[in-house]
């Protein structure tokens, strides 16, 4: 059977006015959020964002000052780790250095009392799912590489059994090669296990890789929660719009007549009802905002609806794409640079200095409050 959509499904963990403040210091500000069950929802923000403080509280390693924490409604604020049915997966990963591979993994089924076969047989299994051979089970875990390491780990959360998983950067010493692999094992994990992942990262990439749902947080709150193409394609405000990735910006003014004009680039443009609102939501100044990859850049005889001339001036390769930026003039007769991204198969003819037309269609861009 198709699993039922995260959408569907009903909340496991339930957070309500949550707050956390250490001494006058507000970590974690008035979080409210439902967790569904079965979901991968990774936490993104920026270096003190609050993001740990939040795993912490959700792991049972603190409890928040103010508000509740529910799982499957009853409260859990002050339920200590080791009562909750929850694992957290570190950074540090936190093995035993001197037992071999299937003793870490079974490490929480000998606490349990399990009896030594049935062990090593859970063991086996474990390894076979986080894909670590066989002949593993007898290594010692130091000899493993930095990935198969992480594997044990995951191997040994999932012994715990737990509904829920959290996840403290786990990829974040590995190296690019290598994390990719394990965010692709992850999702694929998550979908075979059909347990409850909740992740931090600083990365937004892994973040859209791997995620049913993102939530932003910015200075202790939560800013936006939604799916990858909900953060991405319909951010709440410029800090999400920036922080999910590059952007191109233009000011605009409404004029008397009820058209818009750029504010720092000269021009008449036309544009998007920002999202959810009627008719242009009773703005008068907003930003237009346009990702680099929605940039075209304009033969002859193409048309768009907003266009600007400009010229080439470098260009870098994303591998492959290729991103251009492009001057512009702006109001007053400055410079602005646009950022324009295409795939390798449409670059641009090589030389600096070319002259270009970029365009886009209203319905490529969005619109933020200014
Ligand atoms: P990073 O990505 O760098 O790990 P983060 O988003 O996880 O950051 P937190 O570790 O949750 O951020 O920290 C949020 C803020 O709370 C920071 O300013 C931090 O200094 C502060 N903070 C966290 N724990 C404590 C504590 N025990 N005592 C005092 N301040 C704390």
């Amino acid at each position: 059977a198709v699993p039922a959509p995260a959408s569907a499904r009903k909340p496991i963990l339930q957070l309500v006015g949550v707050r956390k403040s250490f001494g006058g210091f507000h970590a974690v500000q008035g979080i409210d959020l439902d967790v569904r069950e079965g979901e991968f929802l990774t936490i993104v923000g920026p270096s003190g964002s609050g993001k740990t403080t939040l795993l912490r509280m959700l792991a049972g390693m603190d409890s928040p000052s103010e508000g509740n924490i529910t799982l499957h409604g009853e409260r859990i604020n002050d339920v200590p780790p080791n009562k909750r049915p929850t694992c957290l997966v570190f950074q540090s990963l936190a093995l035993f250095p001197h037992k071999s591979v299937g003793e870490n993994i079974a490490f929480p089924l000998k606490v349990k009392g399990v009896d030594a076969a049935a062990r090593k047989a859970r063991a086996l299994e474990l390894m076979a799912i986080v894909r670590l051979p066989e002949t593993y089970h007898d290594k010692n875990v130091m000899k493993c590489s930095g990935g198969e390491r992480q594997r044990v780990a995951l191997a040994r959360a999932l012994a715990y059994d737990p509904e829920v998983l959290f996840f403290d950067e786990p990829l974040s010493a590995i190296d690019y090669k290598l994390k990719k692999t394990l965010e692709k094992e992850l999702k694929d994990l998550h979908r075979e296990t059909g347990k409850t992942f909740i992740y931090i990262t600083h990365s937004l990439e892994e973040a859209m890789v791997m995620s049913d749902r993102i939530g932003v947080m910015r200075a202790g709150k939560l800013v936006q929660v939604g799916t990858p193409e909900e953060i991405y394609g319909a951010p709440v405000d410029r800090f999400v719009c920036e922080f999910v990735g590059e952007v191109n910006s233009i000011e605009v003014t409404r004029g008397a007549d009820g058209g818009w004009s750029g504010v720092d680039v000269p021009g008449a443009f036309k544009v998007q009802p920002p999202r959810g609102s009627a008719g242009d939501g009773g703005m008068d100044r907003a930003f237009i905002v346009i990702r680099p990859e929605y940039m075209r850049v304009l033969g002859p005889g193409e048309s768009a609806d907003n266009r600007i001339e400009g010229v080439v001036y470098n260009e870098y390769s994303l591998g492959s794409r290729i991103q251009y930026q492009v001057r512009v003039t702006a109001s007053g007769g400055g410079e602005k640079v646009m950022l324009v991204e295409l795939s390798r198969s449409r670059a641009l003819p090589a030389g600096a200095d070319a002259r270009v037309t970029l365009g886009w269609d209203a319905p490529d861009a969005f619109t933020l409050r200014s």
